[in-house]
C-alpha cells in the first residue's frame, strides 16, 4: 500500500458533493492544504436538489460566486408542508427561492475549489480510517490500488449513511423512515402541473421544466419499500391509484424513492474527524432545505478548521462548529418533520392543515417560517453583548477581504473612533483585515468572521480586543495548540 508524503494533506475531505466541494474551497481560502476524494469516477448526473434559499445565495455572493450561475429563475412563492408561504419578502438581496440544478452548483464549486488549489481525486473511495490523536490515517481504494493518506483532520462529507460516521464511531439519533415518496423525471408525456395536490388516496405533485416532467406521488400510509429505485411501473401504478391518470407511456429518465427519515449525529466532531452535510443529518428533501443546510455547515466549518490545522486558532473555536451547527440542524429537521406530517398525512391531518392555514394569515407567522426556511433567522451564540446583529449574518458586503475568506473589521467612514478600532485590529493583521464600509444597523464598526457572521459591533476597543483574541487567538503570534504536536 502506497503512503507517500505527497498524498498527505492538512485536511482530507471525503465526498465531492456540494458540501465537500464548498468546504474544500473554504479550507483553501483559510490556507490549509486539501485533498478531496470521491468514489465516483465523474460527477453524478442525477437530478437532485434544485433550490437555493436566500442565505445560501448570500454566502455564494460573499465569495463572488453567485454570478457564475447565469440568471437563475427566482420563485417568490414557497410552501410549508404544501401550504403556500411567501419567501419573496424576506430581508435579503436574494429573496425567494433560486432554481439552480445541483449539478451546476457542483460544477461551479469544483472549479472554484480546484482553482484555489484543492486536489480532487475522483474514483477514490475511503475504506478505512484511524485517528491516533495526532493525525488521521485513511485507507483509500483508487484505480491504481490501495493508498494511505495522512491528514491533521478528516471531514466526512460522504452523504446520507456515509461510512465516515460509522468508521469513526459517531452515533445518530432520530426516527427511521416511516413513509416514502416516489419520484420520476419523464419525457414524452404531458402531465398538468400541480403543486401538492391532495387526493383521497394520496398526494400528487407535477411540474414541467425544459421538456422534462417531474412527478412525485405518495399514497397515504405507504411504508418504505426499502429500495431507492422502485422502478417506473411501480411509480406509474401509484400515480394511477392516486390521480386516476395513466403516465405509463412516458419515458423515465430517473426514478427514485425517498423516505422521511430524520437522523442526526449526536455530535459533529470526534477528535480529528468531523461530519458535515447529509453525512451529519439525514432528512426528507422537502422545501429544498437539505442542500442549503449542508452548504451552510461547510461555510461555518471551513475557516475554523483551516485556522485550527494551521495552528492559528484555539481548539475552542473549532468546537463552535458543533455548538452552532448541530442546533440549527436539529431545528431544520424538526421543521422538515412537521412538513412531512402535513404533506404525507391523510385526512387525519386536515384539521391541523386548516388551523395552520389560518395561523399563516397572522402578520408574524409567515415571516417566522420564511426566516427559518430561508436560513436568514439563524443566530449563533457568539458571546456576550446585546447588539442585535451579534451572531447574525451580515447582509452581502462587497469587500475584497470577505471574498477571499478573511475576517474583517468594517468601520463606517468618518466616525470618531474608526482609527482606534483599526489600531486595535492591527495586532491581528495576519488574520483580520480592515476596510471602510457602511453596514445596515451598525453605527461605528463591526467585526465579521470569514463566514459572514457578526462577532462584535459598536462596543469599545476593549471588547473588540476580547472578541479578536477569543476568535483568532493571541495578538501578533500564531496560536499553536498542544494537540498539533508531531503533525506539521
Ligand atoms: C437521490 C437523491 C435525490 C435528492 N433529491 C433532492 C431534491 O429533490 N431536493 C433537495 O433539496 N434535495 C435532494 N436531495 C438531497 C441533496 O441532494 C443533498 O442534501 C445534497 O446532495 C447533500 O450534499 P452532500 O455533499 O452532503 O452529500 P452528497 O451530495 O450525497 O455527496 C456525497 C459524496 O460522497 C461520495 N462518497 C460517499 N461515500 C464515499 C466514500 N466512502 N469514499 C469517497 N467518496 C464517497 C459520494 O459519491 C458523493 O459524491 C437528494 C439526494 C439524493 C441522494
Amino acid at each position: 500500500m502506497s503512503g507517500k508524503p505527497g498524498n498527505d494533506a492538512d485536511v482530507l475531505v471525503v465526498g465531492a458533493g456540494p458540501v465537500g466541494l464548498l468546504l474544500a474551497g473554504e479550507l483553501r481560502l483559510g490556507g490549509a492544504s486539501v485533498l478531496v476524494v470521491d468514489r465516483l469516477p465523474s460527477p453524478t448526473t442525477e437530478s437532485r436538489a434544485s433550490t437555493v434559499h436566500a442565505r445560501t445565495m448570500e454566502l455564494l455572493a460573499l465569495r463572488g460566486l453567485s454570478g457564475r450561475f447565469g440568471t437563475p429563475e427566482n420563485l417568490p412563492k414557497g410552501h410549508f408542508g404544501g401550504l403556500p408561504l411567501d419567501l419573496g419578502r424576506v430581508r435579503s438581496r436574494y429573496p425567494g427561492q433560486w432554481k439552480i440544478p445541483q449539478a451546476a452548483i457542483e460544477r461551479v464549486l469544483a472549479e472554484w475549489a480546484t482553482g484555489a488549489g484543492a486536489r480532487l481525486w475522483r474514483g477514490h473511495e475511503l475504506t478505512g480510517l484511524r485517528d491516533d490523536g495526532d493525525r488521521v490515517e485513511a485507507r483509500i481504494s483508487g484505480p491504481g490500488g490501495p493508498l494511505r493518506v495522512r491528514a491533521k483532520a478528516l471531514v466526512g462529507c460522504d452523504g446520507e449513511n456515509g461510512v465516515v460516521g460509522s468508521l469513526a464511531g459517531f452515533e445518530f439519533t432520530g426516527p427511521a423512515a416511516g413513509r416514502e415518496i416516489f419520484r420520476a423525471d419523464l419525457t414524452g408525456i404531458t402531465v398538468p402541473d400541480r403543486r401538492f395536490e391532495r387526493h383521497e388516496r394520496g398526494l400528487a405533485i407535477a411540474s414541467t421544466r425544459d421538456g422534462i416532467t417531474r412527478v412525485m406521488v405518495h399514497e397515504y400510509g405507504r411504508k418504505p419499500g426499502g429500495s431507492a429505485d422502485p422502478g417506473f411501473p411501480a411509480v406509474a401504478a401509484a400515480w394511477r391509484r392516486v390521480t386516476g391518470e395513466d403516465i405509463g407511456g412516458g419515458e423515465p429518465l430517473w426514478v427514485n424513492a425517498f423516505g422521511d427519515a430524520r437522523r442526526q449525529a449526536t455530535r459533529y466532531r470526534r477528535g480529528r474527524v468531523l461530519l458535515a452535510g447529509d453525512a451529519a443529518h439525514q432528512q426528507m428533501p422537502v422545501g429544498g432545505q437539505a442542500l442549503n443546510l449542508g452548504l451552510q455547515d461547510a461555510m461555518n466549518l471551513g475557516w475554523k478548521l483551516a485556522a485550527w490545522v494551521r495552528g492559528r486558532a484555539p481548539e475552542r473555536v473549532l468546537d463552535t462548529y458543533d455548538r452552532e451547527r448541530r442546533p440549527v440542524g436539529a431545528r431544520t429537521l424538526a421543521n422538515i418533520g412537521a412538513q412531512a406530517m402535513l404533506l404525507l398525512g391523510g385526512s387525519e391531518v386536515d384539521p391541523l392543515r386548516a388551523v395552520l392555514a389560518e395561523l399563516l394569515e397572522l402578520p408574524g407567522t409567515a415571516p417566522l417560517l420564511a426566516g427559518a426556511i430561508s436560513g436568514l433567522d439563524v443566530r449563533y451564540p457568539v458571546g456576550d453583548g446585546d447588539h442585535p446583529l451579534l451572531g447574525r449574518p451580515v447582509p452581502v458586503v462587497d469587500a475584497e477581504p470577505i471574498r477571499s475568506g478573511r475576517a474583517v473589521l468594517l468601520s463606517a467612514p468618518g466616525t470618531a473612533r474608526a482609527d482606534v478600532f483599526r489600531a486595535t485590529a492591527a495586532s491581528w493583521a495576519d488574520r483580520v483585515a480592515t476596510a471602510e464600509a457602511r453596514v445596515d444597523g451598525v453605527d461605528e464598526a463591526v467585526l465579521i468572521r470569514p463566514d459572514g457572521r457578526v462577532i462584535w459591533a459598536d462596543e469599545g476597543p476593549v471588547e473588540l480586543e476580547q472578541a479578536l483574541s477569543h476568535w483568532f487567538g493571541p495578538a501578533g503570534a500564531n496560536h499553536t495548540e498542544r494537540n498539533h504536536r508531531g503533525v506539521r
